[in-house]
């Protein structure tokens, strides 16, 4: 409980304080705590079955824990216990998801996709009522230029590439105006060069978002490392930099040691 992430005094953004969740007595988080400081981007490694999923699910309330706390500091100094909210709300309160699989719209254009999503920004019914003002143009060429994609933005988002189609839903949480930023593995199945440009984006968007990175691949997480979390039986096993943790002895055991080539 009494826990200080660091010697800076960034304020924390989220705090999950004895988190358990069990699925038919098996526990997939199990007295979990974790802390993410205002701004940070955090990135999360683990073996599979750690409970890395199961972490977001229950941040994102598409899940229910057993006990404990989840709070969500807001900028007005008041608490939001995300235990006790229901999944569609969290959204709307500043905390956006990418799942692994993008959720675009093929059909639509790259800049519709935008325009879809910051419509929705506050609920489906204010899409009804979306105004293609000035500054949600802009807002929008905004995220475009951020996710790289600016010369695209009148192609079907369908034609897209692998890697720009994860960055369009990058941008789609983007367009939300997201505190909290969840991104489950964005480098699954890209080239080399997209998964670079991946990290640049997400290192691009440290300190105006709060982010938690999932990820799998070392390389990868080198290249966007500042604070890593290693989560092993749905409990933290060690966090710091990315040396530290890559060289630590338990770690290597239960999850470097047998990763694969092919992760
Ligand atoms: P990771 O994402 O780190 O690979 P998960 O969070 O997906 O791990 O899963 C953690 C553990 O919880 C696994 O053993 C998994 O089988 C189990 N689990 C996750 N979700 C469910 C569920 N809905 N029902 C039953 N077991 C689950
Ligand atoms: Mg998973």
């Amino acid at each position: 409980m009494a826990h200080v992430p660091s010697e800076k005094h960034t304020p924390l953004i989220l705090s999950v304080d004895g988190v358990t969740k069990s699925f038919d007595g098996f526990k997939a988080i199990n007295d979990l705590n974790f802390y993410l400081e205002e701004g940070e981007l955090r990135t999360v490694i683990g073996p599979n079955g750690a409970g890395k999923s199961t972490f977001m699910d229950l941040i994102t309330a598409r899940t229910k824990p057993d006990s404990g706390r989840i709070r969500y500091h807001q900028d007005d100094g008041s608490d939001v216990d995300l235990t006790r909210v229901r999944e569609h709300q969290v959204s709307q309160l500043g905390i956006g998801r990418k799942f692994q699989n993008p959720t675009i719209y093929k059909s639509h254009t790259v800049y519709d996709n935008l325009q879809l999503s910051l419509s929705g920004k506050r609920g489906l019914l204010s899409s009804l009522f979306y105004k293609e003002t000035k500054e949600n143009r802009d807002k929008i060429y905004d995220v475009l230029e951020t996710i790289r994609l600016s010369e695209f933005a009148d192609r079907l988002a369908g034609s897209l590439s692998h890697g720009q189609k994860q960055w369009l839903e990058i941008g789609m949480l983007l367009a939300q105006d997201p505190k909290i930023m969840l991104v489950d593995e964005p480098a699954a199945g890209m080239s080399d060069e997209e998964t670079d440009r991946t990290g640049e984006l997400l290192l691009s968007l440290e300190g105006k978002h709060s982010l938690i990175v999932i990820e799998h691949d070392m390389e990868f997480v080198r290249q966007i490392a500042r604070r890593v979390t290693v989560l092993h039986q749905g409990h933290v096993l060690k966090e710091g930099s990315f040396d530290f943790v890559r060289s630590d002895p338990e770690v290597i055991e239960v999850y470097l040691g047998r990763q694969t080539r092919n992760h």
